[in-house]
């Protein structure tokens, strides 16, 4: 019974969930949408119970919420997305935001132990990164609020019970946003599933709403910009490095053992030096994650409002899911055709490389969220130069002087597409800073340390190198054919 849990301490009760998540090994896992009971099984272990107040019958944890996806992530990653969408995405902003009357009504159905699923319904067929060109709208109606439109690409699309639907009501000179709580059987449809290419325990799909939902269930949000949108998708951004750190550990431990188990030509794999070398950016991907879940536990707080953490949370998301793409590509490669084997006995890479192929693109696509933080910095600058800037911002300070980064290639008329890349060159600043950070707080060896911070310093000179190519007139406008 979920009840139990709530008296463990937090050795404990992350014991439970890490004796249940074998269980859930993708090595032999069925890739299909995970089966009603086994979300049980994990229910009942009390995956959810982190994110829920205690009043309703929560252990309203921000760490455990960390250590739940981390720990799911390691066995099986989409299900550390699975659990993260249902807790950081969709619960969390009705725990912080919606009123008691449908607080009451949602959150102890999530406690007890019982399959209930709940969504997040933003992205439409023609809007996902700038969703101030969303379709879906909201009216008043006698007792409430009807909101009618087109959704797609929802987690959970066909299961979930409950709905988190983002909504604007527009006339001539007004401009409304709205988020409402949305219960399936209100409106809620799948027109058409999807067939994502990883992810298989989610299902996705076309979703078709019309329904009329209670005036109590609107979420209390700011309606005259999406900033309430972008504060919801924090969470779930920040839970990237969660993830990540997760499913790194399993991809290090898995690369270096196939390397070692291999023979090629005399002798292991592991024995070619350009193996190496991969093996150590899968090793300092590994890292890195590891820093920036550390500065998600202990530096942020999901149970609170994350608006204040934009740019951090701009940083890790952009930065994490890059080095789990990087890293599973690096794996893949190292395992041969077997690693374009779907169902290998030797090797999850194919998979890892499938599941993990998504993650620059959902949850705010990587380059978007790139130009956004940069343009925050730039809107900070009080007149300095962007080096300057970044030389004295908290963020990244410590990483420029400790490492005397040379960022003064930021310090020009940056258009569009230098916007794009500058968000990233500051990322791996703030990566820098973090991995310094996690280095001295948990004793981790130097060495680790040191060379992922050479990796993130080589990602820097990247960028720069980049404003060079942009510098030929690489945008010229030639088209090939
Ligand atoms: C597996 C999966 C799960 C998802 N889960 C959910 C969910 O649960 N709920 C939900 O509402 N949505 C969900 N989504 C939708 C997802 O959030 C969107 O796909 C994503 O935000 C991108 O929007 P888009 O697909 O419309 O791409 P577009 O907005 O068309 O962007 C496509 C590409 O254009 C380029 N681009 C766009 N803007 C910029 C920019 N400013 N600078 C440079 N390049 C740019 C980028 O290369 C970008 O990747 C999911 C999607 C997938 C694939």
């Amino acid at each position: 019974m979920t009840n139990d849990l709530l008296s463990l301490s937090t050795n404990e009760f992350i014991g439970g969930i890490e004796t249940v998540a074998p269980r859930f090994d993708s090595a032999s896992y069925p890739q299909q949408n995970l089966p009603a009971d086994d979300w049980t099984l994990l229910t009942k272990a009390g995956v959810l119970l982190p994110t829920l107040p205690k009043e309703y019958g929560g252990r309203d944890d921000h760490a455990e919420m960390c250590e739940v996806v981390e720990t799911l992530s390691e066995w099986n990653l989409p299900l550390g997305m699975y659990v993260t969408v249902i807790s950081a995405v969709a619960l969390r902003p009705i725990v912080l935001w919606a009123g008691d009357e449908a607080r009451r009504e949602v959150l102890p159905a999530y406690a007890g132990g019982d399959p209930m699923i709940a969504g997040f319904a933003s992205t439409e067929p023609g809007c996902g990164s700038a969703m101030s060109a969303m379709t879906t709208t909201f009216e008043e109606v006698e007792g409430g609020y009807r909101i009618r439109g087109r959704k797609h690409w929802q987690a959970f699309s066909s299961s979930a019970h409950w709905w988190l639907v983002s909504a604007k009501n527009e006339t001539r000179d007004r401009r409304e946003y709205g988020y409402f709580i949305v219960k399936r059987s209100e409106g809620f449809r799948t027109l058409r599933p999807y067939e994502p290419l990883g992810l298989k325990v989610i299902d996705y799909g076309l979703n078709e709403i019309d329904a009329v939902v209670p005036r109590h269930r609107r979420i209390a949000a700011d309606g005259r910009t999406l900033r309430p949108m972008v504060e919801m998708l924090m969470a779930s951004r920040a839970m990237m490095a969660a993830m990540g750190c997760g499913f790194l550990r399993r991809v290090s431990r898995e690369a270096h053992s196939y390397a070692e188990r291999r023979r090629i030509g005399p002798g292991p794999q592991s024995a070619i030096r350009f193996v190496r070398y991969r093996l150590a950016a899968i090793d300092a991907s590994y890292v890195v994650c590891s820093a920036l879940n550390h500065h998600l536990r202990t530096a942020l707080n999901m149970k609170e409002e994350m608006i204040g953490a934009f740019p951090a949370v701009q940083a890790i998301k952009t930065v994490a899911t890059e080095r789990m793409l990087s890293a599973a590509h690096h794996y893949q490669q190292l395992v041969g055709g077997e690693g374009y084997r779907c169902g290998s006995p030797t090797n999850i890479s194919a998979q890892a490389f499938l599941d993990a192929r998504v993650y620059t693109i959902f949850d705010g696509t990587n380059d978007l969220l790139s130009q956004q933080l940069t343009e925050h910095c730039l809107a900070r600058t009080d007149g300095r130069a962007l080096s300057r800037f970044l030389a004295e911002w908290p963020l990244t300070a410590s990483a420029v002087t400790a490492h005397g980064l040379d960022l003064s290639f930021l310090d020009r008329d940056l258009r569009q597409e230098h916007l794009v890349l500058a968000g990233r060159a500051i990322a791996y600043a703030f990566a820098i800073g973090r991995v310094m950070r996690w280095a001295a707080d948990t004793g981790a060896d130097p060495r680790a340390a040191r060379t992922a911070i050479e990796f993130l310093k080589a990602d820097i000179a990247g960028v720069a190198t980049e404003f060079e190519l942009l510098s030929a007139g690489v945008l010229g406008g030639h088209v090939l054919n």
